[in-house]
């Protein structure tokens, strides 16, 4: 079981600032802004390449709730990234679908 799962199922801890039946939005461990927040769904998918025409619904819910956690967390007038790292080259760690929602300082473009 990957770790994101882990949090997901209350195995390991983490600061977990929203929560649905679909999904967990939590702080990252080693934040890269002053906001930095992952947003995971509860259902256990690899990557953004393995969703199916199934995954419509969710993938929807995952972009609202983006929305909605930064809006918590002050970011909806200054801006923000949501940003999903896909395979070796985009740099992905953790083999679970995540959202990272960057904010609280001027963001680079483009991206490295
Ligand atoms: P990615 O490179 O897109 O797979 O991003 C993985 C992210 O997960 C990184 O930003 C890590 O800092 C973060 N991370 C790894 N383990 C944990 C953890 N236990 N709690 C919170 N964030 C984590």
């Amino acid at each position: 079981m990957n770790v994101f799962k882990k949090i997901a199922d209350g195995e390991i801890p983490a600061e977990i600032v929203y929560q649905d039946d679909h999904c967990v939005a939590f702080r990252d461990i080693n934040p890269q802004a002053p906001v930095h927040i992952l947003l995971i769904p509860r259902r256990e998918i690899p990557s953004l390449a393995r969703v199916e025409a199934s995954d419509h619904p969710l993938l929807g819910h995952l972009l609202l709730k983006a929305a909605e956690v930064a809006k918590q967390e002050g970011l909806s007038e200054t801006g923000y990234r949501v940003v999903i790292n896909c395979g070796p080259d985009a740099g992905q760690e953790v083999p679970h679908l995540h959202l990272h929602i960057l904010g609280g300082r001027r963001l680079g473009w483009p991206p490295g």
